[in-house]
């Protein structure tokens, strides 16, 4: 077979976007196949909160405009509460903050299913194949990359012993664009607005919890579970009702201790693995791919795609914002699942405090934009 200018292994959403972010630089890529010990899934429950780099990486990549419109849903507003319930809630509005909407919430299996297609006609891309040989292999394939274990890198992960919940719900109120998200101890549960199943009434659950606290709810039959979700919500978005499967994610903190070598990168999970409490994870694997791009496309013309040199660049790049992501959703995850007083205290008035303080919650709503 003739070898090709990149390998990307791993077609999650990562690895999709990769592939074609290198075949728009008119480089030759092969997608590997599908992992073999990979388990069928059932469509993905997930949806996804993008900042704006996010959603101008996947318009330039021609994705976006070709999503469903009910798979994508703008948030204009956010509301974030702590133990002390709405007295101490900080509120975020795209209208505050002077931009057209704070996030875009997308359908997890929409987006992969408008990758998919877009990788069907994208010119430079031979999915389903394991080259012989390439010069740069970019490695995609999320937290239990095997080859990344291959190259000797290090992962090292501190399990947060929690888990994540995630389902589609319909409620009875209007969801008017509006996230919300309640950060307690022990567990962060999240509603955010999604058209999909039901146009102004859809919501996507993420609902964060100690292993044994996650079991329980999975084990309730449907209404018991709606019966939980209304008393952990206090009916703050309607009555709630399940309008798909429930599924749940072991959650951890992990860092590769190098994330490239001679020939090769790490992107998205198997480079870097955060709590989904501030809904960044994929952020920032796509903020890899377009790094990676670009630094590919300024390269000197005699430098080959796989020389060290170019890839430190990526790496070099990458290293404070995901150090300072990773660092971010850690500490908020510690200061709010720290079940003392004087925790409670703090990030009560911290949250009271910032909600005042109209510069840090333009600084906060930039760093959660990608700007
Ligand atoms: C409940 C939950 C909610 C989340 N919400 C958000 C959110 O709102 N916003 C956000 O930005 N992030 C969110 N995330 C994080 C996000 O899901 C991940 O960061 C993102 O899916 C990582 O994508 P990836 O392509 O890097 O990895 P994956 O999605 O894990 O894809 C890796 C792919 O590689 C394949 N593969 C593995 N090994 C091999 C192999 N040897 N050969 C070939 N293929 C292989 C796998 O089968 C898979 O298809 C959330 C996570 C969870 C658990």
């Amino acid at each position: 077979m003739k070898p090709f200018d990149v390998q990307v292994r791993g077609s999650g959403i990562v690895g999709s976007a990769a592939a074609l972010a290198l075949s728009r630089l008119g480089l030759s890529v092969a997608l590997s196949p599908p992992a073999a010990a990979a388990a069928p899934r059932g469509e993905d429950v997930r949806c996804y909160a993008l900042n704006a780099a996010s959603v101008a990486l996947l318009e330039s990549l021609k994705v976006w405009a070709a999503l469903p419109a009910d798979a994508r849903t703008p948030v204009y507003d956010m509301r974030i509460e702590g133990d002390a319930g709405a007295a101490s809630a900080l509120h975020f509005s795209a209208w505050q903050q002077q931009v057209r909407e704070l996030a875009w919430i997308v359908d997890a299996a929409a987006l992969e299913a408008e990758l998919a297609s877009a990788l069907r006609y994208a010119p430079h891309v031979v999915p389903g194949v394991e080259p012989a040989s390439a010069a740069l292999v970019v490695v995609a394939e999320g937290k239990a990359s095997a080859t990344r274990d291959q190259f000797g890198v290090t992962f090292e992960r501190h399990d947060y012993g929690q888990r994540a919940i995630a389902a589609r719900l319909r409620a009875s109120e209007p969801h008017q664009g509006l996230a919300r998200q309640w950060f307690r101890s022990p567990d962060v549960l999240a509603l955010l607005p999604i058209d999909r199943p039901q146009p102004g009434h859809g919501l996507a659950l993420v609902w964060s919890l100690p292993a044994e606290c996650a079991d329980a709810l999975l084990a309730l039959g449907d209404a018991d579970f709606e019966a939980a979700l209304m008393q952990a919500t206090a009916g703050a978005a309607g009555e709630l009702r399940l309008a798909s499967a429930r599924a749940a994610w072991p959650l951890a903190l992990a860092r590769a201790e190098r994330v490239c070598g001679p020939g090769w990168v790490l992107i998205g999970d198997a480079a870097h693995l955060v709590h989904p409490l501030a809904g960044q994870g994929l952020n920032l694997g796509l903020a890899d791919v377009a790094t990676l791009a670009r630094v590919i496309e300024g390269r000197e013309p005699w430098r080959g795609l796989g020389d060290a040199r170019l890839l430190e660049r990526y790496a070099r790049e990458r290293d404070l914002p995901t150090q300072a992501m990773l660092g971010l959703t850690d500490g908020l995850l510690q200061l709010f699942s720290h079940p003392a007083p004087w925790a409670k205290e703090l990030r009560n008035r911290g949250l009271t405090l910032v909600n005042a303080a109209t510069p840090i919650k333009r600084w906060l709503t930039g760093r959660a934009l990608g700007l």
